[in-house]
């Protein structure tokens, strides 16, 4: 395994960053999680975008142009021989002294660590997830703007940790308000009377690249795609629901906090995975 760190290739054993990079004392940095499949990086511009954005909004100067940047995935890809792997950019701070001030750390660093993945849920595409509600609520952009894929992940993990206690394989996350959010790494999608609905930008959610991908291809199917604030009650009562990430692709669900899903998975789901293998 090859990892690349500011322009250089390490074997796995040697790829180190120092233990004073603001990215592991603070969380003080970005990331993507990304996909390639034969050999192709799936919405590598929309990932690259969204890294720089989230690095404008911690104010991190990424140190090469988004063009360095996709060339330094294929070139992962390669020095890997992977065709088909999931691909780990991070953009941290870099070495500086303890102590918060992103000023004493001149010099960001960039990691591109890719690797073989499978299908994230095994044989659960057919069957569904079991999902709950997590009590732990996504960070309000008062707060943290969700928007940005920053290094700090604690309140998602925080709310992965909850399944563990009741064997769920995802929560869902409601923001402060009590309305539907997102997943710990996905976004969700419900299926109600032959629409698709899924909560909108302005809700804290992050804005995924597979969400935008399948809101297209709803789209080319001709099923009405809504963005709006969503509640627990539309979940339990949804005739289909979903969820979407880089990792999960397109993953039915088939029960919530105890309540089982009408179709697990229903005929609209099963179209958008269909048609979501097609283009990926
Ligand atoms: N929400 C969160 C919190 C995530 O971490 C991810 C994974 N990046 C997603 C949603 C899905 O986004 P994408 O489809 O771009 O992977």
């Amino acid at each position: 395994m090859k990892i690349y760190i500011d322009g250089k290739f390490y074997d796995k054993e040697e790829a180190k960053i120092s233990v004073f990079d603001h990215g592991f004392l603070y969380g003080d940095g970005v990331f993507e999680g990304i996909r390639a499949y034969n050999g192709k990086i799936f919405g590598v511009n929309d990932h690259i975008d969204r890294i720089f954005a989230s690095a404008q909004y911690i104010k991190l100067q990424i140190p090469m142009t988004k063009e360095e940047i996709k060339d330094a995935l294929y070139k992962t890809l390669e020095a890997n021989a992977l065709k088909d792997a999931y691909v780990r950019l991070v953009v941290s701070r870099g070495v500086g002294e303890l102590g918060l001030d992103p000023r004493k750390c001149p010099n960001p660093c960039v990691i591109i660590i890719a690797t073989y993945w499978d299908a994230m849920y095994g044989d659960l595409y057919g069957k569904g997830i079991k999902v709950i509600t997590a009590s732990t609520r996504r960070i309000p952009p008062q707060c943290l703007d969700v928007k940005a894929k920053t290094l700090n992940y604690l309140n998602n993990i925080l709310a992965k940790i909850e399944t563990f206690a009741v064997q769920a394989d995802e929560a869902l996350m409601l923001d402060v308000d009590g309305f539907v959010s997102e997943g710990t790494g996905d976004n969700i999608f419900v299926i109600k009377d032959g629409k698709i609905l899924t909560p909108s930008m302005d809700s804290s959610i992050l804005s995924g690249v597979t969400r935008k991908t399948v809101m297209n291809l709803a789209k080319n199917l001709n099923i009405e795609v809504a963005e709006r604030k969503l509640t627990l009650l539309e979940i339990y009562n949804a005739d289909e629901t979903f969820m979407t990430g880089t990792a999960a692709e397109v993953i039915p669900i088939r029960e919530v906090d105890g309540r089982k899903i009408k179709k697990c998975p229903g005929e609209i789901t099963m179209k958008i995975m269909e048609e979501f293998r097609k283009i990926r």
